[in-house]
């Protein structure tokens, strides 16, 4: 049996509940060997993150301690240079060897904006995209992205199937929770209790992420 190893991406500034089960909920639909979750040193699509990568990659190991599929992968931090997932996927094809069927995982959102993505055209030659709906969007019937949508679509056996080269939609149930809420309500000394695990609840408090007051718990 072909190996599947999932590659998920992100800012995780900070890794909340929506990342996490979404996370879970791949591995036991698809049957992922590995599930990496791989927090983004410099990211190159979106504003210089508040919390440095150290901190936000330790944010991601306290919230999956114990998780029998879930890994921190911290190539990103590693290579300290602007990190680009074509860049990830190429070392861990380096890595795992031309058999193994790599998935990278990506919400809706990220991938309306794919074709802005440095070297987006060389993904799929590394490996497969797993897009997965995301609360308030929606893909465009008709444009660039649908066209390669329509072109690379493919069923979700194909990542049993083939090692790379294929577009594959899933419909996991999508929690409507996003970091931003997290830091806005940090920010305005609102709780963010259950939005994300209480492990990564309270680093933010005691260090003062995002404006976080403390003690976090005082109030709510
Ligand atoms: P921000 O609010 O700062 O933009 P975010 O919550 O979108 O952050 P990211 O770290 O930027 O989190 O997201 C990493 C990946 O996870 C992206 O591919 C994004 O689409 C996906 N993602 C994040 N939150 C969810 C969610 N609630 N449901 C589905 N996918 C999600």
């Amino acid at each position: 049996m072909r190996r599947k190893i999932a590659v998920f991406g992100g800012t995780f500034n900070p890794i909340h509940h929506g990342h996490l089960r979404l996370a879970l909920d791949l591995v036991q639909q698809v049957s992922f060997d590995q599930m990496r979750l791989v927090p983004c040193h410099i990211p190159m699509h979106r504003e210089d993150p508040s919390v440095a990568s150290r901190r936000r990659a330790r944010m991601v190991e306290l919230a999956i301690a114990g998780s029998p599929t879930l890994t921190l992968d911290t190539c990103e931090l590693e290579r300290g240079s602007a990190s680009y997932s074509v860049d990830t996927l190429a070392q861990l094809r380096a890595e795992q060897g031309g058999e193994a069927s790599i998935s990278l995982i990506m919400g809706l959102d990220a991938y309306l904006g794919l074709m802005r993505w440095h070297r987006w055209e060389e993904l799929l030659q590394l490996g497969h995209l797993v897009v997965v709906d995301r609360p308030g969007y929606q893909m465009p019937k008709s444009g660039p992205l649908a066209d390669f949508d329509r072109e690379h679509g493919a069923a979700t056996k194909v990542l049993e199937q083939a090692s790379h080269g294929f577009v594959v939609h899933l419909d996991i149930r999508a929690l409507d929770i996003s970091a931003t809420e997290i830091r806005t309500l940090t920010a305005q000394g609102l709780s963010t209790r259950y939005l994300l695990p209480e492990a990564v609840r309270h680093y933010i408090a005691e260090r003062g992420l995002y404006g976080a007051g403390d003690p976090v718990d005082k109030t709510y």
